[in-house]
């Protein structure tokens, strides 16, 4: 069996195993493999063993590979920083945007979405770090934002994405991983109608693990299953 094939049952183990062990359905987590930087024949490898969501950060090298393979039997989500002027190739090409963080964005989402008929799943990225060098809105603004975007017809929110400040030191995410599921919950209770929070996508990974303990829903893993990165 070759390396990713190795890598990825692996981590496919590893998240049953936390999901049970904090008495949740692993079905309820979902696996993003996380392949930026990696080559176009590195993701067929990949899909060939067995991974069905591809996660990416960069517009044009996701778009270079995403033409290279053509159609391939898993779903592209992206995970990097998106900036206005490039929202409609995510939209064209990406089943979900976890990193969408202001009403700005998200208009322009709506625009592309509305152009070619679609209805864009979005994730609402909460800067959980409090770090002014990261994306995404503060814990404060996410009901107001959660809100206005709620009213674009051609965006639908269906959770959060949070990143902590401390990589591959998993119990020092912990409260962070907290914070974000306890502001899922807080938005939850208002009801508001075209909004889902059904997702909380958070884990990477050195600490997934502690993730899924906390309700990750969904794992963004790279070099667990790729290998590091050049
Ligand atoms: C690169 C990246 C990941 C994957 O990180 P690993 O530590 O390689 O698992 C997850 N999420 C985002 C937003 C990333 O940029």
């Amino acid at each position: 069996m070759n390396d990713i094939k190795n890598r990825l049952l692996t981590i496919q183990d590893e998240i049953q195993s936390a999901a049970s062990a904090s008495s949740r359905n692993p079905d309820e987590v979902l696996l993003v493999s996380v392949s930026k930087r990696k080559s176009a024949a590195t993701v067929k490898e990949a899909v060939d063993a067995g991974v069905t969501i591809l996660g990416e950060n960069y517009i044009q090298e996701a778009i270079d590979k995403i033409e290279t393979l053509g159609e391939i039997p898993a779903a592209w989500h992206f995970i990097g920083h998106l900036q206005s002027n490039k929202a409609r190739f995510a939209v064209k090409h990406f089943d979900l945007i976890h990193t969408v963080d202001s009403l700005k964005l998200a208009k322009e989402i709506n625009k592309q979405a509305k152009k070619i008929d679609k209805t864009q799943k979005i994730l609402i990225q909460i800067n959980i770090s409090q770090e002014e060098s990261k994306s995404g809105t503060t814990a404060d603004d996410a009901l107001a934002l959660v809100k206005e975007i709620s009213a674009l017809g051609n965006v639908s929110i269906k959770g959060l994405m949070g990143m902590p400040p401390f990589f591959g030191a998993p119990e020092k995410a912990r409260p962070f991983f907290k914070a974000l599921a306890r502001i899922k919950s807080a938005i939850e209770q208002e009801n508001i109608p075209n909004v889902s929070m059904e997702h909380l996508s958070m884990g990477m990974s050195g600490d997934f693990r502690v993730a899924i303990e906390e309700g990750s829903t969904m794992v963004r893993i790279g070099t667990a299953i790729f290998g590091e990165r050049d």
